[in-house]
């Protein structure tokens, strides 16, 4: 029997699990590590914490499983995504803590961009949105606040890496200076078209070339991790891919068209657009998917900012569920949401309508409004919001969507499924595997090594899948649909 062990370094937390050669979970390990907000809109994390988590959880998994570490195959690799780490090349140490992709301090420069004119030139070299999430505006930050910092990067001494390259110098002590393609699309510095870092760009961010990273294929060699590292022996580095692409890859959304949305705190959407950047006209951002060999996949990326949240906010705010599994309770004790509508726009509203001014309300409200109506329209509200964002995918690309692949926290709610399905009027699949950001590291590792044969010998793994079938008439779509965009159309008012 052989093995993947797939690290997924998360936001909030370190995994790692470790699959069999059926793809199935042996075993699964999870650290929590501290998250740091310095000041309002600032977000960091120590980058010791993070290695530091991530390794005790990945020795944890292999000793848990009593496997021979030798018949660890590969070790595949993912990432939350955009999140910024400067370090000296001679210790290995970092020189500032990691800035995480969502902290805001950069915001003025970007804004700053935004008055030059610089968005067009980025949004066509990269496929970005110009905002502080991604790495570049993050890297300049640092280059600019930790003294003589810049002097050294541009003598070659400082090395730059997301969390994935990171993770890979570490492991391999400091043999390794490399990322993969999707973690390189994040940075805003990465050329999408031409496949090599830009120089333009470097010169707008004023970021020195010698701390790049070499930019690997997604599924390649990464090196083999150092023996003092894991249990005494050198384990090959095979798959990398950040967080969202490797589910995207996890779910076998291998062709044009192929769609899979997560419900979390957020939902995190991506459909595959086959081997074309397709440019969005609806605020969408186009990145890569991965690249194995020749083969090149291109995505388009669309979130939703409040999904789980507001199942979150019913329980916290409102009391109105003790768990979020509860809320699937209440919603089947009706037939519908008698005519309640919630928008839950508790930050604004993101794709497709980028209103930041937008607050959430609740429209419909009557007497006999009850509380199993108001959990109903919230989480009917998740599904509005996807199909939101689906919409805006196929207005952009053109492409037909045989079904949506689903994972996530909230996707374990077998009513949001059913609604999903039926106001999309599509099938919408889950699988049995909820791990599917790690899977899709495995799978890429797995490949690489011939543990799996190809992506159909995959597909034949993958058959213990829950499937939501559309059943509802076109008009009755219509009549919800309308008045979800109507109630949209008055938080905008
Ligand atoms: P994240 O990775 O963003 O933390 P998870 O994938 O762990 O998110 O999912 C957690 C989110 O899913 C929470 O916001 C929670 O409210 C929601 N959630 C979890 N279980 C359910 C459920 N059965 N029904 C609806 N929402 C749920």
């Amino acid at each position: 029997m052989k093995y993947i062990l797939a690290l997924d370094q998360g936001t909030t937390s370190s995994r790692a699990i470790l699959f069999n050669d059926k793809a199935e979970v042996v075993t699964k390990t999870q650290k929590e590590f501290p998250q740091h907000y310095p000041k309002p809109g600032w977000v960091e994390h120590e980058p010791d914490d993070i290695w530091l988590s991530q390794i005790s959880v990945a020795r944890e998994a292999i000793e848990k499983a009593n496997v021979s570490p030798r018949d660890i195959a590969a070790i595949g690799i993912t990432n939350q995504r955009e999140t910024t780490i400067l370090w000296d090349r001679e210790t290995g140490r970092a020189v500032y803590p990691a800035i995480v992709w969502q902290c805001r301090r950069s915001a003025e420069r970007i804004e700053q961009l935004k008055q030059l004119g610089k968005a067009d030139i980025i949004k066509d070299k990269t496929g970005l949105v110009l905002d502080a999430y991604f790495s570049a505006s993050k890297i300049e930050w640092i280059l600019d606040h930790v003294d003589g910092l810049r002097e050294r990067a541009e003598k070659g001494e400082i090395a730059f890496g997301t969390v994935d390259t990171y993770l890979i110098w570490k492991l391999t002590r400091g043999n390794v200076h490399a990322t993969d393609v999707t973690n390189a699309s994040r940075t805003m510095l990465y050329n999408i078209h031409t496949l090599e870092w830009d120089d333009e760009l470097l010169e707008l961010f004023r970021i020195p070339r010698a701390i790049l990273p070499e930019v690997m294929d997604s599924a390649g060699d990464f090196g083999m991790t150092h023996p003092e590292v894991i249990a005494g022996i050198e384990i090959p580095i095979r798959g990398v891919a950040g967080d969202q692409q490797a589910s995207l890859f996890g779910q076998l959304c291998t062709d044009a068209g192929m769609v899979k949305n997560t419900y979390g705190t957020g939902c995190f959407m991506l459909m595959n657009t086959g081997d074309k950047i397709k440019n969005s006209q609806t605020g969408l951002i186009s990145t890569i998917a991965w690249k194995r060999g020749d083969e090149i996949r291109y995505a388009l990326e669309g979130s939703v900012f409040i999904a789980g949240a507001a199942i979150q906010w019913l329980r916290d705010e409102l009391k109105m569920i003790y768990d979020a599994a509860q809320s699937e309770y209440y919603a089947g004790l009706v037939d519908d949401s008698d005519g309640v509508v919630v928008v839950p726009a508790f930050t604004g509203l993101g794709a497709p309508y980028w209103n930041m001014r937008a607050r959430g309300a609740i429209f419909g409200l009557t007497r006999g409004t009850k509380r199993e109506h108001i959990v109903r329209a919230t989480l009917e509200s998740i599904a509005y919001q996807t199909l939101d964002i689906l919409t805006a995918m196929k207005q952009d690309t053109g492409l037909r969507v045989p079904h949506l692949q689903v994972d996530g926290g909230a996707a374990a709610n077998g009513f949001l499924m059913q609604f999903q399905a039926d106001m999309l009027n599509t099938t919408v699949r889950r699988l049995k595997v909820t791990e599917t950001t790690a899977l899709g590291a495995a799978y890429l590792a797995g490949l690489e090594v011939g543990v799996w044969q190809s992506v159909e010998q995959l597909r034949t793994l993958q058959a213990d899948v829950t499937v939501f079938k559309p059943s509802k008439s076109r008009q009755w779509i219509e009549v919800h649909y309308d008045q979800w965009q109507d109630a949209v159309r008055r938080v905008m008012e």
